[in-house]
């Protein structure tokens, strides 16, 4: 692309085409490759300066890939990861060693807290997490050795949202690395680089894949000193992704935009729709003028995307399976991002220690997919209608 400040549309519909290298093929090709071929013994002897040398260390697909999500983010450069969860564990075990302590958001994904409470653990680094919520209360939890603050925002399955700004600025000051997981915004909708964090990363399998069907992550630095760092933790463990995966995700950019818009006006219907119910004892999703988080929101979102968590009022096991194993529209299963609607019981009690979960009945989170709301909002109401004959 010709500038920089182009509209985030032009840009996403463009990232990565590389048409002069692939004769004039708008897509860049799935490039499949393990081995790398030299011409001869000099250029293999000097292949730590070679472009490509090894696929797990890069491919030109790989590199068309993390370069357009870097310039997406406005990061400096990208490590592919072949999931999300690599993404997060990658940049964890980039900027911390034994004998460090880190600071961890409560509402972080369920599976990284696993990763911090074994993994990190056991290498001798202290984890704390912290609430959400703490903003500038941060500098308080700050240690001498604390080596990474890691923030989720909104976070997993309650979606509050983080002052990003108050958090990096007693980051920077005591120059502690920020880490943020923007998977919720897909890049589209939040930028955390321009609010100073060091590192983006994002589960590329939800809203930017789009489509339920690839696991991808990306990892990305805001300049050349984090971004090596990043390059060197992927080099280590041998973190490397999938061609056809990398190729789906650039495909999955293009319309990024589009699904997130439908799918955040869809969920602020569907939102509106299970505040008014009586089953339902709270609504968390921060595009609700009534959700606490709602101000903070505003300040750093353009908008919202398809996911929404709800309480219904506490209840037997039986009405709960009975609202859910009738719904036509919602199946249970993980993730969430994809182009069709989906629900997942939620569990916060062994996933939150900072901010205990006391709340009495089930947590269902759902992503609101493509469909049309109306159809939507019919197959809950019948939920309902189940949920309270099996009361
Ligand atoms: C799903 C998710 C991840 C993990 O991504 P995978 O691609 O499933 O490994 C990380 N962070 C958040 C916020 C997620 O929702």
């Amino acid at each position: 692309m010709k500038k920089k400040n182009y509209g985030e549309n032009t840009k996403i519909a463009h990232l990565g085409q590389k048409p002069d290298e692939y004769y004039g093929v708008v897509n860049p090709p799935i490039v499949h490759a393990s081995t790398i071929l030299f011409p001869d013994l000099e250029s293999y002897e000097k292949r730590d300066r070679q472009v490509f040398q090894y696929a797990r260390y890069g491919t030109p697909l790989s590199k068309t890939y993390e370069q357009a999500l870097a310039a997406w983010e406005g990061g400096f450069d990208a490590i592919a990861a072949p999931c999300g969860l690599s993404a997060i564990t990658t940049s964890f075990l980039a900027f911390s060693k034994t004998g460090d302590h880190v600071l961890v958001t409560d509402s972080l994904y369920p599976p990284a807290r696993t990763f911090c409470s074994n993994v990190l653990t056991r290498m001798g680094i202290e984890v704390e997490y912290y609430d959400p919520c703490i903003g500038v209360g941060i500098s308080k939890l700050i240690k001498r050795n604390t080596a990474f603050i890691h923030m989720e925002s909104p976070g997993s399955a309650t979606f509050e949202v983080q002052d990003v700004e108050s958090i990096v600025a007693v980051a920077k000051k005591k120059k502690i690395v920020t880490i943020f997981d923007n998977s919720w915004s897909g890049g589209f909708l939040f930028k955390p680089f321009q609010h100073g964090v060091d590192v983006v990363l994002q589960s590329v399998s939800k809203y930017i894949g789009g489509h339920s069907d690839i696991m991808l992550g990306i990892s990305i630095g805001r300049n050349k000193d984090i971004y090596t760092k990043l390059k060197t933790a992927a080099t280590h463990l041998g973190v490397c992704a999938g061609p056809e995966d990398m190729y789906y995700a650039l495909r999955g950019l293009r319309t990024l935009p589009l699904r997130m818009k439908q799918c955040g006006e869809n969920a602020l219907k569907i939102a509106k729709f299970l505040e008014g119910r009586k089953e339902v004892q709270k609504v968390y999703y921060p595009g609700l003028a009534r959700n606490p988080h709602h101000r903070m929101w505003k300040k750093y979102y353009n908008g919202a995307n398809g996911l929404l968590s709800f309480l219904l009022q506490p209840a037997s096991k039986k009405a709960v399976a009975a609202f859910c194993d009738g719904l036509e529209f919602f199946p249970i299963g993980s993730s969430w991002g994809g182009y069709e609607s989906l629900l997942q019981p939620q569990y916060l009690k062994a996933a939150r220690t900072a901010v205990p979960w006391t709340e009495k009945g089930m947590l269902l989170r759902i992503h609101v997919g493509l469909e049309d709301p109306e159809d939507l909002i019919a197959d809950l109401e019948a939920g309902f209608k189940r949920f309270n004959r099996a009361r």
